[in-house]
């Protein structure tokens, strides 16, 4: 199957697929689906001795088939992300049911601004991990946002953000070109952990940046002439982390074999493997592609470990292999 195919099969993880097709790096092979962790003894699973997921979406319905799914990723542990403040709800539920296996996050969309701060300590006592992901639909000098960030610093709760070009042109919390707004916050909020995501956070992996929001809100393609704001931010503000989810990390690591491999070199101890799935059919191509990488020693071991499994215990605590 191309992968233009399995790219479109998975409709929330990569939903404005434009069929920009340079992330699949040379050699004419495929990443497009997860080796299997039962399969041959070398399988790369084996090199990973835990792995965690940090951005996943599941419901009540889906959560039997998503647990089994998982499992046949090879993925031990997982943060539920909320859209809001009823599917924080369900994340709750579902880490009380299966506490080996999921860690919740909380949101507030709909939660008034006097409200926010009582809200967000109920959420910390009752376990949230952090809080994600974060999409109301203002800018991020908006007092709201600005309320939000302040709160969730002083409760140390990390924020897995997604990011749109333009209020009332898609979801997420609102930025300019260059990210003037996400580097106030991070320098505002030093204590606060902010976790990039989204189109409009990984479009700047590359300086070329298109500035209308249309492209703006697409994956980047193709080689990355100079570096982006992606790489500045990350390299000025130790609060600054990145889940490396969904078809726009995946294309930000994958579109440039070499930067996206310097990317890593410099800042894989604040890198979150996570795949942004949100059904039982879905795969994420990026987990092969840094397999290989580092069945090719281009990846260390030691890199790996933080990505896959390390960072992820840093922020959320420690994991272990769930009982079958
Ligand atoms: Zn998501």
């Amino acid at each position: 199957m191309e992968i233009r195919d399995l790219c479109k099969r998975q409709r929330y993880a990569f939903p404005d697929f434009t069929g920009c097709l340079s992330f699949q790096p040379g050699q004419g092979k495929e990443y497009n689906v997860f080796h299997n962790p039962s399969g041959s003894p070398d399988d790369v699973f084996t090199r990973f001795q835990l792995l965690a997921d940090a951005h996943i979406h599941i419901t009540r319905e889906n959560c039997r088939a998503m647990l089994d799914h998982m499992d046949s990723l090879g993925i031990d542990r997982a943060l539920l992300m909320a859209f809001d403040e009823e599917s924080a709800e369900v994340n709750f539920d579902l880490a009380r049911e299966h506490p080996q296996r999921f860690l919740a996050d909380c949101n507030v969309s709909s939660t008034p601004f006097g409200r926010l701060e009582s809200r967000l300590y109920s959420y910390k006592e009752r376990g949230a991990a952090g809080l994600g992901e974060f999409m109301v639909n203002r800018r991020i000098d908006d007092p709201y946002i600005r309320r939000v960030f302040a709160i969730c610093q002083e409760l140390e709760l990390p924020v897995t953000f997604h990011m749109s070009p333009e209020a009332g042109y898609s979801y997420g919390i609102v930025d300019d070109a260059g990210l003037p707004l996400l580097e106030d916050a991070l320098r505002r909020f030093p204590r606060l952990i902010l976790i990039g995501h989204s189109q409009s956070f990984w479009i700047e992996f590359s300086a070329d940046v298109p500035h209308e929001r249309e492209g703006r809100n697409s994956w980047g393609c193709g080689p990355v002439a100079r570096e982006g704001r992606v790489f500045q931010l990350m390299d000025e503000y130790e609060n600054l982390w990145c889940d490396l989810s969904a078809g726009s990390g995946s294309c930000a690591i994958m579109r440039d074999h070499d930067r996206g491999l310097d990317f890593i070199h410099r800042f894989s101890d604040r890198l979150l493997f996570a795949t942004d799935m949100t059904g039982p059919d879905m795969v994420f191509p990026l987990h092969d592609y840094l397999a290989d990488c580092l069945a090719e020693g281009e990846l260390s071991q030691a890199e790996a470990d933080r990505i896959f499994h390390g960072n992820f215990e840093r922020l959320f605590g420690k994991i272990q292999r769930p009982e079958q």
